[in-house]
């Protein structure tokens, strides 16, 4: 009866004081049992498909998003990091990469392939998708090798070609094989989101008409490369007849199939095609993007509907460098930093179909960027080497994937060493 007035006494009887303190046990264990286990704490969250620009509170349980709001209380989460001053924004998605080591035959002296975790996690990215690298026929060898050792969560176009990119069939018309691409796209589904048409020199449209027909069976978007352009393959036929809305034009910056006209002006078929929802994406790599294509672009009000690395070797140490520059030369072309994240995450993430990426809906996985916005003298090149001065970059300082710290580059989510407890070990794990 300690603690109540004289007064109160008569109110409570035996029973009713049972009950309080049983509720209060209760709540005591509820306390010290927290909810989540992690905590994002004041960062400025940027989720387009919810409509989110604004500081709150991430808390994660599971390895999935259990919260976003104004203010949740730090006692109930077993770990809180500080990431006030940063963004927080779904895991990027990166659609155009090369990811594919073949193993039969094994890759010649010029595969550009690059291993998925080494790039991903310190740029953002949680999910690639691999831009044709492997055809219906070494598919099976792809997921074997790439997909199941990787910690990022890879995804694919199928190439229409047979055998794959890089393996001297691209202009084979027997190589594009829409049946047996299409039987491959609905035997992988967790893996296939469309198809992908590359590098085709013709003769006539038989790539992208192979491309076009594997997603008319499957109901998937395709991806195009549009190679090499002649007088009757031309940039107005594929955009206003060939492709279908919701198909994807990558390389949309590279000038080199009349993006942009002889006189320095946009090609009228890109804004044509826009209007029949062709997508428009960046693909940056080795020699696709261009400052004198994209500043005259911008000028026109033309912006990309995604933002892609075009991820290989021979593009990794260019103008392209990483996904994060990437944005960064987007954020300096004139877009703001929300159509910048929605262009990485929301934006592609439906462009696959796959709406439970790309964004912090409470119960999706729990992939996470953590992003710094430098500001200060920045040069950004495009694939000529040429430089753009921009006054902002993007940076990763940390990267989720399901909840779990994958890339943590100041160590937010980590321990002072003078506190860390040494023999716990193992002190890294994968
Ligand atoms: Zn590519």
């Amino acid at each position: 009866m300690l603690g109540i007035p004289r007064d109160l006494r008569r109110v409570y009887t035996d029973r009713d004081m049972y009950r309080v303190a049983k509720l209060l046990l209760l709540a005591s264990a509820a306390m010290a049992q927290p909810s989540y286990d992690l905590l994002l704490k004041g960062g400025h969250v940027i989720d387009a498909k919810n409509r989110i620009d604004a500081v709150r509170d991430v808390a994660i349980a599971g390895g999935r998003i259990a919260l976003v709001a104004e203010k949740i209380d730090p006692v109930q989460a077993r770990k809180v990091v500080n990431v006030a001053g940063l963004y927080v924004t779904p895991g990027l998605v990166d659609i155009h990469v090369h990811l594919y080591h073949r193993t039969n035959p094994p890759p010649a002296a010029t595969d550009e392939s690059v291993n998925p975790d080494a790039f991903s996690f310190r740029s953002g990215v949680t999910t690639m998708v691999d831009a044709g690298s492997s055809g219906w026929k070494d598919l099976a060898d792809f997921r074997d090798h790439t997909v199941k050792n990787a910690r990022t969560r890879v995804l694919a176009f199928l190439n229409i070609v047979a055998s794959g990119m890089h393996t001297g069939r691209e202009n084979d018309p027997t190589e594009m094989d829409a049946e047996n691409a299409a039987r491959i796209a609905k035997e992988n589904q967790d893996l296939i989101v469309g198809f992908k048409s590359a590098h085709y020199a013709g003769p006539g449209w038989a790539a992208i008409d192979g491309a076009v027909k594997a997603g008319n069976e499957t109901g998937l978007p395709v991806m195009v490369d549009f190679g090499q352009i002649t007088k009757e393959r031309n940039i107005d036929t594929l955009l206003l007849d060939k492709l279908r809305p919701g198909d994807i034009y990558t390389h949309c910056f590279s000038g080199h199939r009349e993006e942009l006209l002889e006189n320095g002006t946009l090609n009228p078929a890109m804004v044509e095609g826009r209007k029949r929802r062709i997508i428009f994406d960046i693909g940056f790599g080795q020699a696709s993007f261009y400052w004198y294509v994209a500043i005259p672009a911008y000028q026109a009000g033309f912006h990309p509907d995604s933002i892609s690395t075009d991820l290989h070797t021979n593009s990794m140490n260019g103008g392209m460098k990483n996904m994060n520059n990437v944005m960064s030369a987007v954020l300096a072309l004139g877009s703001s930093l929300p159509d910048v994240i929605r262009m990485s995450t929301w934006a592609p993430a439906q462009e696959i179909k796959r709406p439970q990426l790309g964004n912090l809906d409470v119960g999706a996985e729990a992939d996470i960027a953590i992003l710094r916005l430098e500001n200060g003298n920045f040069g950004m090149l495009d694939s000529a080497q040429a430089r753009f001065g921009g006054t902002e970059r993007i940076v990763t300082e940390m990267t989720l994937r399901r909840g779990a710290v994958a890339y943590d580059l100041n160590g937010l989510a980590a321990e002072d060493w003078r506190r860390f407890n040494y023999r716990k070990g193992p002190f890294f794990k994968k």
